[in-house]
Order: structure tokens, then sequence, then C-alpha cells
């Protein structure tokens, strides 16, 4: 399968830094400054001054102007530029295709999302697409390691919401009465399957559709793996209409009637 790097990121050519632009966090403000400056070519440091509030990222080229003044505002965790210099008085002396930000978090930026979708996606592989999207070479241990840790934070999504499906049921059944939620878990509380269906869709199932019903399942490719099943009926326009859907531990003779 293809992937374009750019198409799970904001596109290259508008990411640009000014005054009174605010991040979720410090991390997602460095990166963003670690992006700028690898499609820039320039190299630039953090400090942060006697206040830990306020980060100073300035180029690091002696005597440069080129400089921005990040601060924490409110009581969470958003960073908002208060001072930018954005224009260089040095000339750049980085070495072609070697960026000192490139590092594996900056990697992990740019390809958590298409491990989401993509599990198998190789160190080698994103070696070759680092280089083809930024001309940065990052070398075979430092994607490898980039990969892990956007395993290991997916990963941790994962068993989140698998331990928030009981909240989930519970706010499906309070929010859409009528609607069914079933949960099977198996020792240690660990999930086994769920099925879910919206009392809207079998109110359409009854007022518009064909009365036939159709089931199929499908493999899931995630860590996780598993079986989605599926009920499907026909609108009157004979275009597919959902009506129920359920994830369970594989496709046998229980979970078929289990669905
Ligand atoms: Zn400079």
């Amino acid at each position: 399968m293809e992937y374009d790097l750019d198409d799970n990121i904001d596109n290259a050519s508008t990411r640009e830094l000014f005054i009174g632009q605010e991040f979720s966090s410090r991390s997602e403000f460095r990166s963003f400054v670690s992006n700028v400056a690898i499609e820039r070519n320039f190299s630039c440091s953090a400090s942060s001054m006697n206040n830990s509030r306020r980060i100073i990222y300035t180029c690091d080229q002696p005597n440069c102007s080129w400089r921005v003044y990040a601060r924490s505002i409110g009581n969470g965790n958003i960073v908002k530029i208060s001072t930018l210099e954005s224009r260089h008085s040095c000339f750049s002396a980085l070495t072609i295709g070697r960026h000192r930000l490139a590092s594996a978090a900056w990697i992990k930026s740019r390809i958590i999302d298409i491990i989401r979708d993509n599990q198998s996606y190789s160190a080698a592989q994103i070696v070759k697409d680092i280089y083809r999207e930024h001309r940065v070479h990052v070398t075979y241990s430092k994607a490898w390691r980039a990969r892990e840790m956007s395993l290991a934070e997916i990963n941790v999504s994962y068993v989140e919401a698998y331990g928030s499906l009981e909240e989930y049921g519970f706010r499906i059944l309070e929010t859409n009465p009528g609607s069914r939620f079933f949960l099977k878990t198996v020792e240690n509380n660990s999930f086994q399957r769920v099925y879910i269906c919206f009392k809207a869709c079998i109110d359409g199932f009854l007022r518009g559709c064909l009365p036939v019903i159709s089931t199929d399942a499908t493999f899931l490719s995630s860590k996780y793996q598993g079986i989605l099943f599926i009920a499907c009926a026909h609108d009157p326009n004979y275009q597919l209409y959902p009506i129920a859907y359920a994830v369970a531990e594989g496709e046998n003779n229980d979970s078929w009637a289990w669905f």
C-alpha cells in the first residue's frame, strides 16, 4: 500500500509560526518548531528562562536574530507564541541531508497515523519515506525507535479504549433509549465480545427498509484482531443500511449464534 506522509499531517506549505498561535501542549509546540526548522533547513535550540512557563527557541548560528518565545497560559497545558522574529540574519551552515532536530520524537509525529492503520510499517520504509518527503536522512535505529514509540503510544490508547467500553455502553443506553448494548467479558474482566444496535437503526429498518436482513463477518487487522460482525438491510434505494454490529474473538458457531 502507498502512503503519502503529508496526507496524514497538515500541509507542509501552510506550516508557519505566528504571534498568538496556540498549541495544546509543550510537546506539540516543540514538534511544530522542529518541522519548521527541518523544512527551512536551519537548526535551533530550546532554552527555558528562570520562569519555566516559558520556552525560547533561538537559531543555532551565532548572533542570528531568528527566535520564538512561547509561554504557558492558564492552568492547563496550552502554550502560546508571544514573540517571534522569523527572519534569519545568518547563513545556514547545515550539512544537506542531516538535521539535528530530526529526532525519534519528531519522526514519531510524522508516522504515528500511518502506523495506526498499518502496524507492519517497517523501519526501513520509514527511512525511505522520511528522506523522500523531507530530504533528511535518519538512521535505521532512530526510525526503529520512532516506530516502537508510536506502537507503545497506540497500544496504551487501545487499552484505555477497551477499558472505557462499559461506560460507552452506559452512555449509549442513556442517550439513545431503546438501543441494545451487550458487553461480554472473561476472567480478569478481559474483553471478549461487544454488540451494539442503535434504536434509530431499528426504527429505520422497521419503517423504511425491505424486510430482509443480511449478515456478514470480516477479520480485523488491528493489534487485538478479532472479527467484526454486521447485520444490514437494503433501503428503498437498494443502498446498504446498517442495523447492528458486533466484535468478537473469532468466527465460530458460538460467536455467530451469540450475534
Ligand atoms: Zn539563523
